[in-house]
């Protein structure tokens, strides 16, 4: 089997050519022509000696991700569902916004961490990505949407790594994927505008703080260990004060000075008064300095498995006041796409259903445009 290039990050691939006998500097002209300018075709690749592309073309390939599924919505939203073999799909979203172009991006098919409000967690743990399966989403986003829109110019500015799966439980090929992103001759994307969002793998909060430091995310959704035990399962090994002390020792490195805290609203479970008196204690508790948080509500995207429902609006609101007047900066997710089918695994829960391709390919032309919406996962604060 040849190698995919998808799957190294810049010193990895400047390894390979070293290997191929070429200088590393090559490394660098090959790693702009596939990410800066989408080639998978070595013979596009015009400033490269012959001689190396022969060499390539025989022991290297650049392969994206089968695509299963596209849908636009209305407001610009596009989702894609990409197969990823055995039955499996991924999802990942383009939500486009005046001022930046933000990409959710998928880290496993399924997720081991079984949160109870989602369909992700729902369909538990199929396997993790490899990185080449995770930049393969961006790779393929960002070129599809500069043909999309008649541009040469980069679209995508922010990705947030809150599609299906933990990414800190895929840690070693998370990092290979956020390099990429991150590296000037790859996506160029800031580490501000580059977000992890995890539901609180301690250890590895720690170990990206030294490796690969870029804005965190951590889905915090319950003020108090009972009931986080309940909603988060991972809380029972890594409990609220563990958690928040990692994210105040992240801080120490973090691109931004603040974490972002998401928290899911369900009625009559975690969105009362007494949660945000809770919460408001708990964050102040842990603060050691200055603003080192942000709240970002998140209404609650229903399905029917979950036996829960939806804060009403007025609750969110009333919520998000309490965090306001304590001091903490909140803002509730808007609602993105409505018109197309629903965030956090809900499309890919109806593929993985199907176990064979030709059935997934067949539902790629009779997917039904769903009326669930599609929660925006624009990073707010950038
Ligand atoms: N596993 C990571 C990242 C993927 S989930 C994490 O849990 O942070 C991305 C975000 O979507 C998380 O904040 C998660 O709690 C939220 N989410 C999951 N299911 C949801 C649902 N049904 N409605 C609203 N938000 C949901
Ligand atoms: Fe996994 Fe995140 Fe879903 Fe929890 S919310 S099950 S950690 S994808």
């Amino acid at each position: 089997m040849t190698a995919n290039l998808l799957d190294l990050d810049l010193e990895g691939l400047a390894a390979l050519c070293e290997r191929l006998g070429e200088k590393r500097f090559r490394a660098t002209q090959l790693f702009r022509w596939i990410h800066q300018r989408g080639a998978s075709d070595f013979d596009q690749m015009s400033d490269l000696a012959k001689s190396f592309r022969g060499k390539l073309g025989t022991s290297a390939r650049i392969e994206g991700l089968p695509v299963v599924s596209r849908h636009e919505s209305t407001d610009g939203t596009i989702k894609w569902l990409f197969d990823v073999g055995d039955g499996n799909a991924v999802e990942t979203v383009f939500i486009p916004e005046d001022d930046r172009g933000t990409l959710c991006i998928s880290s496993q098919a399924g997720c081991a961490v079984g949160c109870r409000f989602c369909s992700t967690g729902h369909q538990g743990f199929s396997r993790n990505l490899t990185t080449g399966e995770i930049i393969a989403q961006l790779w393929h986003a960002e070129h599809f949407l500069r043909k999309h829109l008649g541009t040469s110019e980069r679209v995508i500015s922010n990705v947030v790594m809150m599609g299906m799966g933990e990414p800190l439980q895929n840690f070693s090929a998370l990092v290979p994927a956020l390099r990429t992103m991150l590296d000037d001759h790859g996506y160029g994307l800031s580490r501000r505008r580059v977000t992890v969002s995890t539901s609180g793998v301690v250890p590895m909060i720690d170990r990206l703080a030294l490796e690969c430091p870029v804005a965190l995310a951590v889905s915090l959704h319950a003020p108090n260990d009972a009931l986080r035990d309940n909603l988060v399962p991972l809380n029972k090994k890594y409990p609220l004060a563990e958690l928040l002390d990692s994210c105040n020792r992240y801080l120490e490195h973090a691109p931004r000075d603040f974490i972002t805290f998401e928290y899911c609203m369900l009625d009559g479970v975690n969105d009362q008064p007494e949660h945000a008196e809770q919460l408001i204690a708990l964050v102040q508790q842990h603060r050691r300095a200055g603003v080192w948080c942000k709240f970002n509500l998140i209404p609650f995207n229903p399905f029917p498995a979950s036996g829960l429902i939806r804060s009403p609006q007025a609750r969110v609101t009333a919520f998000a006041r309490m965090l306001a007047d304590a001091g903490i900066i909140t803002t509730v997710r808007k609602t993105r796409g409505d018109d197309i089918d629903a965030a956090c695994g809900q499309l890919a829960g109806d593929v993985k259903d199907r176990t064979r391709v030709a059935d997934r390919m067949a539902q790629q032309r009779t997917i039904m445009l769903k009326q669930t919406p599609v929660e925006a996962v624009a990073n707010k604060e950038t």
